[in-house]
């Protein structure tokens, strides 16, 4: 039996997303592709504090706040959309913020624009790591971390995407949201829905399904990959899920083969690399319905999305919710890129 919201055992949370978001019916996209097509606009969670982090940030940011935190340690890609909505929400908060960001060669950094420079402008410090030492990123921040101890700061580590058994929970209340905007359509939650979004840390996808089980929601959710591959997607969102049915003692009948939905080929020429069918994509949609996707996660789970819709119509059945996920800040590095698709 699914639990009513009031018995969902939600840990502390901080406000900083602006919710509902809402739910739009995307009828000229949705001709084309031959389904009735809604998106689920969480890119509309803030302006610069915006995408799917802010939900997670809420109660990650809950925990550092009642921890007694000076100053957030996190890390990712050099454009990273968590790091900077980390930045923001942390200065809002009155915190302090560190970003260890990844880049080819830290002593010549990327140039200070999109994510980077408003990462900068919120006064967060940024420390630079090669790909290597982001793989070891554990010891680096334990390093940082007792440095900062050392010198009387309390620091606070949130890992790659907030995407843990706590930051989850940001999409456990986008599942309820959905329920509600479910019962808002017509048909209602008679006809199962397909869920579509891009999966990254994984957190947005353990928490959909962690949300799902929770609350009924009648939804199939598949997760597209934007970088690895299907085994390494069902280990990493299976493990959050996991955690968050044991930590917080959820009666949930869940298994990794029958809950998660990997659908892997999608990664392109690598992670935060663009084709230039992907950037065709995002113009499409952006001329047509006036929505800008990114191109390093919804771009890409978009563009799956159509060409397994080209390769069988009925794949996800004829209701399908694209959840944007946010990121419009990665798309200005690439201006270079896009006009040679324009
Ligand atoms: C981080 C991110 C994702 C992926 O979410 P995960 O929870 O990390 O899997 C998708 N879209 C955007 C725009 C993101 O920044």
């Amino acid at each position: 039996m699914p639990a009513s919201s009031r018995e969902i055992p939600y840990p502390p949370r901080v406000n900083l997303a602006r919710i509902p978001t809402p739910l739009e019916p995307l009828s000229r996209l949705g001709e084309k592709l031959g389904i009735e097509l809604y998106m689920k606009r969480d890119d509309l969670t803030g302006t610069a504090l915006t995408g799917n982090k802010v939900r997670k940030l809420e109660f990650v940011l809950a925990d550092a706040l009642e921890c007694g935190a000076d100053i957030v340690l996190t890390c990712g890609g050099a454009q990273s959309n968590h790091a900077r909505a980390t930045a923001i929400a942390a200065t809002k908060l009155g915190l302090h913020s560190r970003l260890l960001l990844r880049t080819p060669d830290p002593s010549s950094p990327p140039p200070l624009e999109g994510n980077i420079m408003l990462d900068r402008l919120a006064g967060s410090e940024i420390v630079w790591i090669t790909p290597d030492e982001y793989k070891r990123r554990n010891e680096i921040f334990e390093r940082e971390a007792s440095a900062l101890r050392k010198s009387g700061r309390k620091p606070y580590i949130i890992p790659e995407g907030a995407s843990n058994a706590l930051g989850s929970w940001g999409y456990v209340r986008a599942a309820e949201e959905l329920l509600q905007d479910l019962q808002g359509l017509s048909g209602g939650q008679a006809d199962p829905f397909t869920i579509i979004h891009a999966a990254g840390s994984g957190g947005t996808a353990a928490g959909l399904i962690v949300g799902a089980l929770l609350t009924g929601l009648n939804a199939r959710i598949i997760s597209v990959n934007v970088c690895d591959d299907r085994d390494y997607f069902l280990r990493a969102i299976g493990k959050i899920c996991e955690d968050m049915i044991a930590a917080y003692r959820l009666d949930l009948d869940f298994s990794r083969e029958k809950n998660i939905s990997v659908v892997d080929g999608y990664v392109g020429r690598g992670y935060a690399l663009s084709r230039p069918e992907e950037l065709a994509l995002i113009y499409d949609v952006a001329r047509t319905e006036g929505i800008f996707l990114d191109p390093v996660y919804t771009g890409k789970a978009y563009f799956g999305m159509v060409q397994e819709l080209e390769r069988d119509r009925h794949c996800f059945g004829e209701r399908v919710i694209f959840l944007h996920t946010g990121g419009i800040f990665g798309l200005l590095p690439k201006a270079d890129e896009i006009a040679q698709i324009l």
